[in-house]
């Protein structure tokens, strides 16, 4: 690893009017930078599964972050500052898998001060409880607010889809 430059962070972690605590940009990011890296305890769906099924209504889920299909990151163990970046349906950040790694990067320019967040398009499945649209109940106040982190299984996201099952 190369050594890194004592540049000063991009980001810091502190209260967010979104939702408990965000990440936000401490100087202006340009366009496309990669912010930070998605890190968590790597562990197989099954493991993923055993952690938070039992949990109550929460926001634990939104600790997992899947890679494919073998592969979940449980923020919630060796997790860094990238697992308190909200979720918004119109984000100004996305998450990018390069080498079954999970990275966030600037879909636009973010000024100083702004909250990063990222499309979190949590996929529904069959066995999913029926309060999950409450669970996962999504109040960002954007205009093109979903209400939901969820996306439907059957209809198209209007952006590139991030695969988050599959790679
Ligand atoms: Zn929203």
């Amino acid at each position: 690893m190369a050594k890194r430059a004592a540049s000063p962070p991009l980001i810091e972690v502190r209260d967010s009017p979104l939702h408990g605590k965000g990440v936000f940009a401490v100087r202006s990011i340009p366009k496309g930078t990669r912010v930070i890296e998605y890190l968590g305890e790597r562990v197989s769906h099954r493991e993923a599964d055993r952690r938070y099924d039992h949990k109550d209504a929460n926001d634990n889920h939104t600790l997992l972050f899947i890679v494919d299909s073998r592969t979940v990151i449980d923020a919630g163990v060796d997790g860094n500052e990238a697992r308190f970046i909200n979720h918004a349906c119109e984000p100004n950040c996305e998450s990018v898998i390069a080498n079954r790694r999970v990275f966030i990067e600037a879909l636009s320019t973010i000024k100083a001060g702004a909250e990063l967040t990222y499309d979190y398009q949590i996929q529904r499945e069959d066995d999913d409880p029926p309060d999950l649209d409450e669970v996962f109940a999504c109040r960002c106040g954007f205009g093109g607010c979903r209400g939901t982190m969820l996306w439907s299984q059957s209809a198209a996201p209007p952006v590139k889809r991030q695969s988050r099952t599959r790679k």
